[in-house]
């Protein structure tokens, strides 16, 4: 308790290094790591060994080619057997590039402007354009900051609300761009089959391009894109990112041919960025793949996600502040909340926040020797051991008592 009253907020974790499912850092302290290589870009564990038969192999090919090069065709082979819709890919070095791409080629396609994406989270990256209805105060489609100004806001999951919206818009939506589940901070909520209908439909009534943002769920709940398990119609266009790579450096955008086309055919200035393709990157996303492909993603998400949701969900009911467990798969967030919330929405995730008190939890379960991301996180196939989901479960327990929430 009293190393935990001691920790000032924010608290830095200073890694010397990472080996499978654990941090160690700069005082000693091997710290269970819920955030995976930052961001949930990892699958396999710290220190894999498919990332160091990738390294090795780049090593001997030149880690940087800026040329098309093997390694990043191989990848791209088998991606696209993976993503079938991707008949036409392109490659650059994060999440946020392949937003940003991604959206400019939609509104070259249609000649329209306006983007539309979720308030409450709907994050796709630090692209300017797509920052609004990011963080609070965000009212409907009100235009903040002033560069996201062909930018609006639909509200996730509310489809009455976003049908009023889109309907004042008609005819001047390029893309809806939109994560099928929310992740971050107003997150861990996978979008209903009804609302993603609504999308679909809008788009095909109104020659509208759908977007997934599948950065985080991309290769994370299943080998390839999520839509077959929400058992949806493909959108038109993806982004992909983090578990690709396996922890390299990575974004992809790509989907139908004929929207991809607009880039050469219109002479669109899209990639050519320095270390898009880099062979390091693709080497080791191609070992990481080759990997993930015959791992039990069901297991994953069962034993693993559900598991540690479920006994959150359970805490919750316990707690003596408001708190809800949210997520999906492997994924996992909770949320603490200032007042007590009926079907909480991410509008409320957002706005209620308890922030101090998840800035709190999060140094308790550091003491507790776990990192966590929004009090929850993400399993990799490392931590699918009867011992390790034991220890997570026991320390949100310790954590709960040492904050007298519980
Ligand atoms: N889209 C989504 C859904 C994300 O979660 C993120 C990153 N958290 C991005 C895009 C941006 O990716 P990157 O950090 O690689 O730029």
């Amino acid at each position: 308790m009293s190393r935990y009253k001691e920790l000032p907020p924010p608290f830095p974790v200073v890694t010397d290094k990472c080996e499978g499912i654990y941090m160690h850092d700069t005082d000693g302290n091997k710290i269970l790591d819920l955030w995976m290589g930052g961001h949930f870009a990892i699958l396999l564990g710290h220190a894999n060994q498919a990332q160091k038969y990738g390294a090795e192999r780049a090593l001997e090919a030149g880690i940087h080619h800026g040329t098309l090069n093997t390694m990043q065709l191989e990848f791209a082979e088998i991606i696209q057997e993976a993503v079938p819709q991707l008949e036409l890919m392109r490659l650059c070095a994060s999440g946020t590039e392949a937003t940003m791409y991604v959206t400019r080629v939609a509104r070259a396609f249609t000649k329209r402007n306006v983007i539309v994406k979720a308030e409450g989270g709907g994050w796709h990256g630090g692209n300017s354009v797509l920052s609004n209805g990011v963080l609070p105060p965000f009212t409907k489609h009100k235009k903040i900051p002033p560069e996201s100004e062909q930018t609006i806001s639909i509200p996730y999951n509310d489809t009455q609300t976003t049908i009023d919206i889109l309907s004042q818009y008609k005819g001047e939506v390029a893309a809806i761009i939109i994560e099928p589940m929310l992740g971050g901070a107003g997150g861990g909520i996978l979008a209903s089959p009804e609302y993603l209908k609504t999308l679909r439909d809008y788009c095909n009534d109104t020659g509208t391009l759908l977007i997934f943002d599948e950065v985080i769920t991309g290769f994370r709940f299943r080998f390839g894109s999520i839509a077959p398990i929400l058992g949806i119609f493909p959108p038109d266009l993806f982004t992909f990112g983090k578990a690709t790579a396996g922890g390299m450096h990575i974004g992809l955008y790509g989907g139908r041919r004929d929207v991809m086309n607009t880039i050469t055919t219109q002479k669109l200035f899209t990639g050519g960025g320095t270390y898009s393709a880099n062979p390091m990157t693709m080497a080791i996303a191609i070992e990481t793949l080759n990997e993930l492909k015959s791992m039990d993603y069901m297991k994953l998400n069962r034993a693993g996600g559900d598991e540690i949701r479920d006994f959150l969900v359970k805490q919750t009911e316990v707690l003596n502040i408001p708190a809800y467990a949210t997520g999906f798969g492997s994924y996992f967030c909770l949320h603490m909340l200032t007042d007590n919330i009926e079907n909480p929405t991410p509008h409320h995730f957002m706005t209620l926040g308890d922030k101090q008190t998840e800035q709190d939890f999060k140094a308790a379960m550091l003491v507790n020797n776990v990192f966590t991301m929004h009090a929850g996180g993400a399993l990799s196939f490392m931590h699918l051991t009867d011992e390790t989901i034991e220890a997570i479960k026991q320390a949100y327990r310790d954590s709960f008592e040492m904050m007298e929430i519980i």
